[in-house]
């Protein structure tokens, strides 16, 4: 339902909001690249995070941040194997989306022309299988927007490597998987600017959520309806 209310009133508001806030960040105000999925997954979650600074690990996230410490040790160090020139924990921020995060590996690949040029491919580790969901892809676009904004380079595609089975998925970063990205920053942006964790609302992802124990969604179910808070958020947006 909250889903639904949210598609149902943001998608003028948010070309708007996309158009007015090209690049309007600065490095003072970047948010992570990871906040998109937190979002995606929850809203209150994300606000925990990213609003109230709050965090828990369960071993799902464990598992996850010792996959990516491991992939990003390169700190931005560069390999050249079979003609490819491969960079393991690259720094990346968009100041037009307001993004910063690190890519586990971007892959160059040299172009026919302009001589010397190379065209960036990024590739994110998951340590589980592809998700019902799109957040895997949106996060990999918006590293992808991120490595055009800071190379000049067209990024028309990467790839997300799953740990079960390991398997390497091609992704296209096509206009409707950037427009979906877009969104989402700009719901992001809404969110964290509001400075409000929306109340809990007990469902069974919650159970898979590292924060169970500190939102109490049982215990805490607030009396303001999700949607009626996503809907404060937007008009206090526009
Ligand atoms: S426990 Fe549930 S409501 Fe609370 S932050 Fe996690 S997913 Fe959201």
């Amino acid at each position: 339902m909250r889903e639904k209310f949210i598609g149902r009133i943001s998608h003028i508001r948010l070309i708007r909001l996309i158009k007015n806030t090209a690049m309007t960040y600065t490095e003072e105000n970047l948010l992570p690249i990871s906040a998109l999925q937190h979002l995606l997954f929850c809203e209150r979650q994300c606000a925990l995070i990213h609003i109230e600074q709050v965090w828990a690990e369960n071993r799902l996230t464990m598992e996850g941040r010792v996959l990516h410490e491991k992939t990003h040790a390169g700190d931005g160090e560069i390999e050249l194997r079979d003609g490819v020139r491969i960079s393991r924990g690259l720094r990346l921020r968009s100041f037009r989306l307001g993004l910063i995060g690190i890519a586990d590996v971007v892959e160059f690949y040299a172009l026919d022309s302009p001589p010397g040029a190379w065209r960036p491919y990024p590739v994110e580790y998951k340590r589980g299988r592809p998700k019902p969901d799109a957040c895997d892809l949106m996060q990999l676009c918006a590293q992808a927007i991120c490595l055009e904004e800071m190379t000049g380079r067209a990024v028309p595609e990467g790839a997300i490597f799953y740990g079960q089975p390991r398997r390497r998925m091609e992704v296209q970063i096509d206009a409707a998987l950037r427009e979906q990205t877009e969104s989402l920053c700009v719901r992001l942006r809404a969110l964290v600017d509001a400075g409000r964790t929306p109340p809990a609302h007990y469902e069974k992802k919650c159970e898979a959520c590292s924060l169970l124990e500190l939102c109490m969604p049982k215990a805490a179910q607030g009396k303001q309806s999700a949607a009626e808070y996503v809907h404060h958020i937007w008009e206090a947006a526009e």
